[in-house]
């Protein structure tokens, strides 16, 4: 293997900073993690030098036999993982495998309904500066004024607008969400039903969410979040949509795909398939669980007031400190957040009243339950605009940085 600061010491020693930076801080972003050594050597592999326009069996270059073989290896074992009829395992990203989608089954200016980003959706369900909201006819639910969806809206808004297309699915919303009263009411008006199981993906694939597949025409993904694995995309549907995702991914959207990536896919789904995947989900969702417990405890409130999954949205709606303010302060005690805007928050964007933390890279990490009562009491000591707290929130991140080094021995810690 090449030795980079050898052959280029410039991007070598920024590679090592941000190695240090993971290392000496916790990264609470909730749409982060860890991937496996394996799944980073896969990254790596040489793979990447390969053009493999079209899928297994039908390419458009030769010398595709072996990447056929690990291309067919992701796909069948992504299927078994959720229990698909089909898979694409070729989107780039959540954003074009999302966009596949729209190609695939709405003609511009059609209408469909999905999650407001500022209620939590995201900006690919109809922001009006995403292609999902200039090419088509967006319009949007949100949550209630407990924080919870909103399912006479969302029934209420599909029989006024008649979308060919629902959506669910988030980006920052803590709470379970409810498939079947989806399909029942994307059944009564005849639309199609997307499950965008981003955020939730690994949760789902540890049996600690319930499963959109059975609910959803189509449900697409990216592997590197809750799922662990590489940056990119996925698309699961029924048999019926194969052809016409297949044709929306390529050559629809994309050229030759990323064969490295779908190496690196089928590495992750391979260990999403161990048995002990399932105690790293349960372990994410007890994690969360507890930092909300603790922070409640020290008078923070949290949308919803509380979590369901892997995600906890602070609300600071009431208080002196912005979400802006308050990312700041955790940086400078080595957490890793970002700012959020809360339903109706009256912030703007930039600023925002909210922070959204998650555990699932904590979680890999190795931390536990009785770790989360320390860095929620860090938070809480960060966000009281004290500042002789802050050195003693940051002498306390350190202390759980030096118990769990990243990539120790090169292992996973906890064996998952
Ligand atoms: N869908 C959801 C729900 C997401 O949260 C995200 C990313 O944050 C995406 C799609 C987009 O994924 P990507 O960044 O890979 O395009």
């Amino acid at each position: 293997r090449a030795d980079i600061s050898k052959s280029d010491p410039e991007i070598a020693s920024l590679f090592a900073k941000e190695s240090h930076r993971l290392n000496e801080g916790l990264e609470l972003i909730a749409s982060e993690n860890v991937a496996s050594p394996a799944v980073l050597a896969a990254l790596s592999s040489v793979l990447s030098n390969k053009y493999a326009e079209g899928y297994p069996g039908r390419r458009y270059y030769g010398g595709c036999e072996f990447n056929d073989q690990i291309e067919q290896i992701a796909i069948d074992r992504v299927k078994k993982l959720y229990g698909a009829e089909h898979a694409n395992v070729q989107p780039h990203s959540g954003a074009q495998a999302n966009q596949a989608v729209f190609l695939a089954f709405l003609q511009p200016g059609d209408t469909f309904l999905g999650m407001s980003l500022s209620h939590g959706g995201h900006l690919t369900h109809g922001s009006p500066v995403n292609i999902s909201g200039m090419y088509y006819k967006a319009e949007s639910y949100g949550v209630d004024s407990n924080g919870f969806i909103d399912y006479a809206e969302v029934a209420k808004k599909a029989q006024e607008c008649k979308p060919k297309l629902i959506i669910a699915g988030a980006s920052a919303y803590a709470r379970s969400i409810d498939f079947a009263k989806f399909r029942k009411i994307a059944d009564e008006v005849g639309a199609l039903f997307l499950v965008d199981m981003a955020h939730i993906a690994g949760l789902v694939a540890g049996g600690q969410h319930l499963s959109p597949v059975p609910f959803a025409d189509f449900v697409t993904t990216t592997t590197h979040k809750t799922l662990r694995g590489p940056r990119g995309g996925v698309i699961l549907c029924k048999e019926k949509y194969a052809k016409a995702i297949d044709k929306a991914i390529f050559p629809g959207l994309q050229g030759g795909p990323l064969m490295h990536v779908i190496g690196a896919k089928a590495v992750a789904f391979g260990e999403a398939l161990q048995p002990s995947f399932r105690n790293y989900a349960e372990q994410i969702v007890i994690n969360a669980r507890v930092l909300a417990e603790t922070l409640l405890s020290h008078s923070i409130s949290i949308v919803s007031g509380g979590t369901d999954n892997h995600l906890i949205l602070i609300d600071l709606k009431e208080s002196p400190l912005s979400g802006k303010d308050a990312e700041e302060r955790l940086a400078k005690i080595n957490i890793t957040v970002n700012k959020n805007s809360v339903p109706n928050d009256p912030r703007k964007p930039m600023v925002t009243s909210g922070i959204r933390i998650g555990t699932p890279a904590i979680t890999t990490r190795g931390l536990v339950a009785e770790d989360m009562k320390v860095l929620g009491e860090a938070i809480a000591f960060a966000l009281k605009n004290d500042d002789s707290l802050i050195q003693r929130a940051k002498e306390m991140i350190d202390s759980l940085c030096k118990k769990y080094p990243l990539y120790s021995d090169g292992l996973q810690h906890k064996g998952y």
